[in-house]
């Protein structure tokens, strides 16, 4: 159906003086309410002609009179909806067929490829959230209200163009009500996809274990008492299951990690509104909006010594991770009765495993956690878990990027082939790339099963026909024994293969549009080098298609491989062994944290030292934390990836004081400028020096604080020291830092001090993660250069 209106001076224009344009354009245009902007515009400056979604973008034609279309075509861009975002307007001049001097709607058109995207799903908007209040209103509490400003987007579109029937809406035909106001131009939601009301939309249930309905005056009201009784609730969402319990209750808490095997892992929750959490933990400025935007992540946040939640949600850690609702259902939740006004939120799977999308999935794996589930009918097209991030002075560093910023695409000032770059283990995700942009998949997990490879085929096929990119080249990881590289492999397309941290470096390089070589600080876990050693605390001199390793930390010894990564006692006794040269195990100096582990253990991890048995080298940053949490028995074996780091930051920065960025300078000049070696070929940073160090004061009886806060000094200062002379032989003033362990933010707080007082310019991941979930991304631009450049015959090769 279309919508017309006729511009009540139109009789009196000449016709012969109008001018026609064909309008198009790109971004994120679909979804955000653009059409019926386009319209009130025309019929404002009383403009005729059409206008229409395609693959393409937003499709308009204009016929006006010439100054008319020129204050057009510039309220196009300048009062575009606050959801658009426009990356190209291209106008030419042409004849266009307009129906008598009206402005229309007309259905969409499809076509060859997608150079349009769909939007992130977005949090429930104000103007939806009075309604659901409000008595009077027809969706009056209910669950699944949204408009064109908000709700459900990219977690229910099956294909572009992004139209209802696309979208896992299709099954719910509109009321008379909703189809009005779905076909008013003039209404909130004119053409909201998602469009619905309680008499003809998707609806809540609540039901035990053994799927029987659980009588309640209503779902949210059944599910707030069960809450409030302290149980789990397995709560069907938008981009899949969450595992919901009381924020208050010790026990309630102690109950979900032992069903759900997660004995440490910080747990995030949800709060009611702002006023809460800020009674709960300290909030800036900028934490605030990101906060209350509608991407509404989960947000790291320094909780308050005062704050009365349940000490088991973030053991041994001062910062804990909390968003407030973005769904109608979440905010009726907590507007019942009975409900704790403080949730662990935390995502519905069983530990290793995406999250459970569907109704049938979230009863049969969540049965052995959840003692009730509260589900609905509206099919989540694609898995998306909540979105993690934190400020770190006034910018914001997205940590995982899921929903709220998934599918939201990148432009890139280089042309790349269609392709995509697959990622690592860790963290995984996947870039697809064509051209000018690139749109890096939501964050899928670590690959190391069955279930995970399956969610990550199903979103590259779901992104491939959502953007219609057929993948010409696959960029996949060094490392042979990754899932998403043998994935890589098996496309049978041609194949690059790129060192880890390089496209760590280049992830950051392509988010700014870097083309310069930078030096690059990649502090990493683990990484596979092209010497068949593990790379992980690495400076290259990076650009986009190669690298020189210019420095690393010293090499540690790492006692049973991947084993050794889970027990961080190991890295402690490694690194004691490799500083007594080979002494006995009574004379290695073993810590008081070691001397309490068996001495059996001891003995064998000993003898591996000595014969060099099963005990690979490693340059990576994270063992270095490891070890140095072991000596400082902070952490002798870990629970969940980065355990013994982030504890070992949290203890440091409980150490620090208003003044400890001037502390590091002061703690520069003491130590740190001779713990840089060049052995005629690259720099290293004698980080086992740092250990000796370390132990030093642990001997003097230095608290276990000053000291993780001196280990930090000791880093940021090494690392400064080195950049300087690797800047001087360079000539390269720009800095990246990245890597897993740059999400530690005292140092690259600390980075930033220093260094900016050297005058590098500095630039990290803002909207990529610096994890590996940014590896993707890296992978994509290297190899997608290196493909040019091999297919044009003049370009050089890393
Ligand atoms: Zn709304
Ligand atoms: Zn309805
Ligand atoms: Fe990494």
């Amino acid at each position: 159906m279309s919508h017309q209106f006729s511009p009540a001076t139109s009789s009196c224009i000449n016709k012969h003086e109008r001018n026609g344009l064909e309008i198009l354009i790109r971004g994120t245009v679909q979804g955000v309410g653009f059409r019926p902007f386009v319209y009130s515009l025309a019929a404002r400056l009383k403009v005729s002609g059409t206008v229409q979604n395609s693959s393409n973008g937003v499709i308009i034609h204009a016929v006006a009179a010439s100054e008319t279309l020129k204050v057009f075509c510039l309220a196009l861009k300048n009062e575009a909806p606050p959801l658009a975002r426009i990356t190209s307007i291209d106008i030419v001049p042409k004849k266009v067929s307009v129906t008598g001097d009206s402005f229309t709607i007309i259905p969409s058109v499809g076509g060859e490829s997608a150079n349009t995207s769909i939007p992130a799903d977005i949090a429930i908007c104000d103007d939806c959230l009075a309604e659901l209040a409000d008595p009077e209103d027809h969706r009056f509490g209910y669950p699944f209200i949204n408009c064109t400003n908000c709700g459900p987007r990219f977690t229910i579109v099956e294909r572009i163009p992004y139209d209802r029937p696309y979208t896992s809406m299709k099954v719910f035909p509109m009321c008379p009500v909703c189809k009005g106001q779905y076909d008013d131009p003039g209404d909130r939601r004119f053409h909201a996809q998602p469009n619905a009301c309680a008499h003809c939309g998707p609806h809540l249930e609540l039901v035990d274990t053994q799927n029987n309905p659980v009588t309640s005056s209503s779902a949210l009201s059944g599910a707030a008492t069960l809450l409030h009784q302290g149980k789990i609730l397995a709560m069907r969402g938008l981009g899949g299951f969450h595992l919901c319990v009381d924020g208050y209750s010790e026990s309630a808490v102690a109950k979900l990690r032992t069903r759900k095997g997660r004995p440490d892992k910080p747990l995030a929750v949800m709060m009611p509104d702002l006023e809460k959490v800020k009674h709960h933990c300290q909030v800036t400025e900028e934490e605030e909006q990101l906060l209350t935007s509608h991407k509404r992540p989960i947000v790291l946040l320094r909780k308050k010594k005062s704050s009365t939640l349940a000490s088991n949600l973030a053991p041994n850690i001062m910062e804990m991770g909390v968003m407030l609702p973005y769904t109608p259902a979440q905010q009726l939740l907590f507007m019942e009765q009975s409900c704790p006004d403080c949730l662990v939120m935390t995502s519905g799977n069983i530990s290793g495993n995406p999250i459970c999308t569907s109704n049938e999935d979230g009863m049969e794996k969540l049965q052995s956690i959840a003692d009730g589930h509260l589900l609905h009918n509206r099919e989540i097209v694609t898995r998306v878990d909540d979105s993690v991030a934190r400020v770190v002075g006034k910018t914001t560093h997205v940590l995982r990027r899921a929903r709220g910023y998934v599918p939201n695409g990148l432009e890139i000032p280089w042309e790349i082939p269609s392709g995509i770059g697959c990622g690592a283990g860790l963290k995984s995700s996947f870039c697809l790339g064509r051209k000018n942009s690139v749109y890096p998949s939501q964050h899928i997990g670590d690959l190391f099963n069955l279930e995970s490879l399956e969610f990550y085929q199903e979103s590259v096929d779901h992104l491939k026909k959502v953007f219609q990119i057929e993948p010409e080249i696959a960029v996949c990881d060094l490392h042979p024994d990754y899932l998403s590289s043998h994935y890589g492999k098996k496309l049978g397309l041609p194949l690059y293969q790129v060192q880890h941290h390089h496209a760590h470096a280049v992830a950051v390089m392509a988010e700014h549009g870097i083309t310069e070589p930078v030096l690059a600080v990649v502090f990493d876990g683990t990484g596979f080098g092209p010497d068949n050693t593990i790379w992980g605390g690495e400076i290259l001199q990076a650009d986009l298609t190669s690298y020189t390793r210019l420095a690393h930390l010293d090499h540690l010894l790492l006692p049973g491989g991947d084993l050794a990564v889970a027990e961080p006692w190991r890295l402690g006794m490694a690194s004691l062994y490799q500083l007594s040269e080979g002494d006995s195990l009574e004379q290695m100096g073993l810590t008081a944290g070691l001397k309490q582990l068996s001495q059996e253990k001891l003995k064998v991890v000993h003898a591996m030292l000595a014969s060099e048995f099963n005990t690979p080298r490693t340059s990576s940053c994270g063992r270095l934390f490891d070890a140095v949490a072991s000596l400082l028995n902070i952490r002798q074996e870990i629970s969940y990836e980065g355990q013994a780091a982030i504890e070992l930051e949290s203890l440091a920065r409980k150490a620090t004081t208003s003044s400890w960025l001037n502390q590091i300078s002061e703690f520069s000049n003491t130590a740190s400028k001779s713990l840089l070696h060049h052995d005629g070929e690259k720099w290293r940073i004698c980080s086992l020096e740092f250990v000796r160090i370390l132990l030093a004061s642990l001997a003097n009886n230095t608290s276990p604080g000053s000291i993780a806060l001196q280990f930090h000094y000791l880093l940021i200062n090494s690392v400064t020291h080195i950049l300087q002379r690797l800047s001087e032989q360079t000539g390269i003033k720009r800095i990246v830092l990245t890597g897993g362990c740059m999400q530690n933010s005292l140092l690259l707080e600390g980075l930033f001090h220093t260094l900016t007082a050297d005058n590098f310019t500095i630039f990290t991941g803002e909207d990529i993660p610096i994890n590996d979930g940014g590896i993707s991304l890296g992978q994509i631009i290297i190899g997608g250069l290196q493909h040019v450049s091999c297919n044009s015959h003049e370009g050089h090769q890393g």
